[in-house]
């Protein structure tokens, strides 16, 4: 049974970097009919928001990314509490009292003396008195994990097999002085008892990984398959960090993009096949294959999306946008023609309602100086609506021998008289469509 998992922090709204995790953790368990678990990693109470939370579920059902159960890290945390006694039983576990500035101070020392600025474990050599001395002059101590100095080794399901030395590495803090549970030992905790199978994230994470695989073989488990994607970077290969707040997928909603063309494109960048449009996510699902995937960083470029998206929209037919149509207020018998006609000339949802309002109130006439005469001409030739497929037709044929004009010359003074657009739509659907006469 296969079981992955989408584990934001509810600090913030998600983006397309944190789409790309969510979208590879559901295929694999959609192609494998196994389970999908939406975990809130909400164990920092200052920072996580309610409306964070609700705003990720809703960003997710947006996208079609349903879960098959969702889980809070701050509904378990006595099961963290129960692992860190487990660590401590098995002196895995130990306190530390330094203050941030001081690791700072280490670290810089370690540095310029050209080694790396691992923590050099000064808190294992201290004796009990000491430690009491501590813990009264500065409360409780944040407690760290004692890494086994080996190598680290697992088949990274992207990166190939990896090798870290723990060595390399400093113990990391799993519950921090005031007490809050870390993130590092929750996740190994939820990963076992939820029975994850599969870990994909991105690759800021493979640090992580290897400490907590250790944890986990600490705490007698197997550590799940992990695979680690590269990061998202600008089109010109530029860290996308700082522009990620502007890649919300809510501001991406809220710009009518459509949310198969971004899940066609998320599950395809950064790998040997090529972006194709999908037609469900069954689809994608089908043909995800981590293999594909490479390190290298992978570029993004919102920019790639919006045609595929408006592509998505011009091939969709007429039943599955109806419901939308009507809400407009067009009229059930001119609804498919409207949709027919509006289709090919939009890029998103939003563009239909200054359609249907085009064809509804008229537009404002664009007519040349030189062309007034003849628009007045042929508006005073037009009957009252409704109007049908014939209306174009007669009505030009009807212009064109009273005032002599052709081609060009009779069709695009009307055009934009009727339309106010240098081009567009077929005229005899615009006719169609029409509500009211068209007046200078
Ligand atoms: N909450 C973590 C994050 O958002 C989860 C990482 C993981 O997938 O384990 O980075």
């Amino acid at each position: 049974m296969t079981v992955t998992r989408f584990a934001p922090s509810p600090t913030g709204y998600i983006h397309v970097g944190n789409l790309r995790t969510a979208l590879f953790n559901f295929l694999i368990a959609k192609k494998a009919g196994g389970t999908f678990i939406l975990r809130l990693d909400d164990t920092d109470p200052d920072r996580s928001k309610p409306e964070y939370a609700d705003a990720i579920q809703e960003d997710l059902e947006w996208l079609g990314l349903t879960w098959d159960r969702l889980e809070r890290q701050s509904d378990r945390l006595d099961r963290y509490a129960a692992a860190a006694d487990e660590l401590r039983e098995k002196g895995r576990f130990y306190e530390a009292w330094e203050t941030p500035t001081e690791l700072d101070l280490k670290r810089k020392k370690q540095l310029n003396m050209g080694q790396p600025p691992v923590y050099d474990r000064a808190a294992l050599r201290l004796s009990d008195e000491e430690k009491a001395k501590l813990r009264a002059e500065r409360g409780a101590g944040v407690w760290r994990f004692k890494l086994d100095h080996e190598r680290i080794e697992w088949d990274d399901g992207i990166l190939g097999p990896l090798s870290i030395d723990a060595a390399s590495v400093s113990d990391p803090v799993l519950i921090r002085a005031d007490g809050q549970v870390l993130y590092t030992i929750a996740s190994v905790v939820d990963d076992t008892d939820m029975g994850i199978t599969h870990v994909v994230r991105g690759s800021d994470h493979v640090t992580n990984t290897a400490t907590q695989i250790q944890i986990m073989a600490a705490l007698g488990h197997d550590a799940p398959n992990f695979a680690h994607h590269s990061l998202l970077t600008g089109p010109q290969g530029e860290a996308l960090s700082k522009r990620l707040g502007t890649l919300s997928l809510r501001d991406l909603r809220a710009a009518g993009m459509e949310p198969m063309a971004l899940l066609s494109h998320m599950a395809r960048i950064g790998s040997s096949q090529p972006v194709e449009l999908a037609g469900s996510i069954d689809e994608l699902a089908e043909d995800f294959d981590l293999d594909h995937f490479g390190s290298a960083p992978t570029k993004f470029d919102v920019d790639d999306i919006w045609p595929l998206s408006a592509r998505y929209l011009h091939g969709l037919d007429f039943d599955t946008v109806k419901e939308e149509i009507a809400a407009l207020g067009v009229p059930a018998p001119l609804a498919p023609t409207f949709w027919d006609v509006a289709r090919a000339n939009i890029e998103t949802r939003a563009d239909l309602p200054g359609w249907w309002a085009l064809f509804r109130d008229g537009a404002t006439p664009l007519v040349a100086a030189e062309d007034r005469e003849f628009v007045a001409q042929a508006f005073d030739m037009l009957p009252e609506p409704p109007y049908d497929e014939t209306t174009w037709s007669n009505w030009t044929t009807a212009v064109k021998e009273a005032t002599g004009r052709k081609g060009k010359g009779l069709f695009m003074p009307l055009r934009k008289a009727v339309t106010g657009l240098e081009r567009g739509p077929e005229m005899a659907d615009v006719m169609r469509l029409l509500q009211k006469k068209p007046s200078l």
